[in-house]
């Protein structure tokens, strides 16, 4: 989703690409569209200060000398103790110990994304979204990972793909690119029908959407697996939740702590999870920057103007912007993120395989209920599937 207010140009995401992206292989053109951005990032540490995301050598020093081996202790400590991976909260422990979760924030960024304890939270969400820590935690990785900060040119070797991310126009020329070209080669699209029904009638399967029907042999979907499950009639799984995610999108006249283009909040306070600054992609509009907060709805924070209100008042504590902040709009997403608990694995196994018994192949983000990061594994994923049919 993107839109244009005032002359800022902001979105809620999918927002960075790497020029590696199946997705540019696909359409030859798009990636032409695209603006190269340096994809620099910083984090918001407990202590007020902003380093490096995910870590940094100088973020270690940056504790003081004596909190080295407690540090190193405490790491050997956890992978002595963790055998059995089940929780996020184990996951973290076992590749960057106890203490370090703690002093580092990441204990309250995980706990962020869902407004739950990091021990309900399951462990294969750590694994689809945290590959990072495992990356850096490793023991078997260290020697290798030292090497690379040492030597960053190095570095630069094994990261070549480019970050860039959509046109200015927004996502509907982004988009339309690619329903352009597909229906060049005889792709019908049907935008803004609301889904009725899916029902079977032996191998052929009828879709009412906008009081028309569409048969079909196969049918793949990637919208919500609740939703799904109704149209076609089947049995509810009520423990599979999504969270809601309100994007704002704030403009901004005056300076900024950090000078990358996104910050995550690893502090202990402040219900944000993550800014992206758009204007370092697009340049600033009329001496403003421009930027979108990703904030994950808690019961007790819901509302867009106590969100904006709660944003401010932590950036300002931490002395994060010197200057104005102004709300110019908010996107309202439900289904964000599936909330991936110790119980809700089993739960999406059995509602995906009721939907496959069906005859409905449901993937992806929402259609999947899969905690995806980044565009280029739900691709993956479609082609398997292709692969599995032909
Ligand atoms: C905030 C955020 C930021 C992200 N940033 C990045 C990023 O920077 N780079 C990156 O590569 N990936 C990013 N991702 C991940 C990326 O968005 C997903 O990997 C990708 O979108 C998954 O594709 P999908 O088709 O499974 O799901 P989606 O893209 O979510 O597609 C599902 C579609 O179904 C539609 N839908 C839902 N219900 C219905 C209904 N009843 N009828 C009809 N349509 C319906 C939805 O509107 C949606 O368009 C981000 C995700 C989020 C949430």
């Amino acid at each position: 989703m993107s839109i244009d207010i005032n002359g800022y140009s902001f979105d809620s995401g999918s927002i960075f690409f790497w020029d590696d992206n199946p997705q540019f292989v696909m359409f030859p053109g798009l990636l032409e569209r695209c603006v190269p951005v340096d994809y620099a990032l910083n984090k918001l540490r407990p202590d007020g200060r902003v380093s490096n995301y995910p870590f940094s050598l100088e973020e270690f020093f940056s504790y003081g000398l004596l909190s080295l081996p407690r540090i190193f202790t405490s790491l050997l400590i956890s992978k002595w103790r963790s055998r059995k991976i089940r929780t996020a909260k184990e996951f973290m422990e076992y590749y960057v110990g106890r203490y370090f979760n703690i002093i580092s924030g990441l204990e309250n960024y995980v706990r962020r994304f869902y407004n739950l304890d990091p021990a309900l939270i399951g462990s294969d969400f750590a694994s689809a979204r945290m590959g990072w820590i495992r990356d850096n935690g490793s023991f078997r990785r260290a020697p290798r990972n030292v090497w690379l900060r040492l030597f960053p040119s190095r570095q630069r070797e094994h990261t070549q793909a480019q970050t860039v991310v959509r046109p200015r126009a927004g996502f509907a020329d982004y988009y339309g690119f690619m329903t352009d070209a597909l229906g060049a080669s005889g792709v019908r699209f049907q935008f803004g029908r609301e889904l009725q029904s899916i029902k079977r009638v032996g191998d052929i399967f009828e879709v009412r959407a906008g009081d028309q029907s569409f048969l079909a042999h196969h049918i793949t979907s990637t919208i919500p697996v609740d939703i799904v499950l109704k149209l076609a009639g089947l049995r509810a799984f009520p423990g599979l939740n999504s969270s809601r995610l309100i994007t704002l999108c704030c403009s901004f006249v005056g300076k900024c702590k950090s000078s990358s283009i996104v910050l995550y909040n690893f502090d202990k306070q402040g219900v944000w999870k993550r800014l992206t600054v758009h204007s370092n992609s697009y340049g600033e509009v009329r001496g403003a920057q421009y930027m979108s907060i990703e904030c994950l709805c808690t019961p007790e924070l819901f509302d867009v103007n106590q969100l904006f209100s709660d944003f401010v008042s932590h950036v300002n504590s931490r002395k994060i912007f010197q200057g104005e902040i102004n709300l110019e709009y908010a996107f309202e997403l439900d289904y964000s993120y599936p909330i991936y608990t110790v119980t809700s694995q089993k739960e999406r196994e059995l509602a995906l395989s009721t939907l496959r018994e069906f005859g409905i192949n449901s993937v992806g983000r929402q259609g999947g209920f899969k905690y995806i990061p980044h565009s280029t594994l739900i691709i993956d994923s479609i082609r398997r599937w292709r692969r599995t049919l032909a």
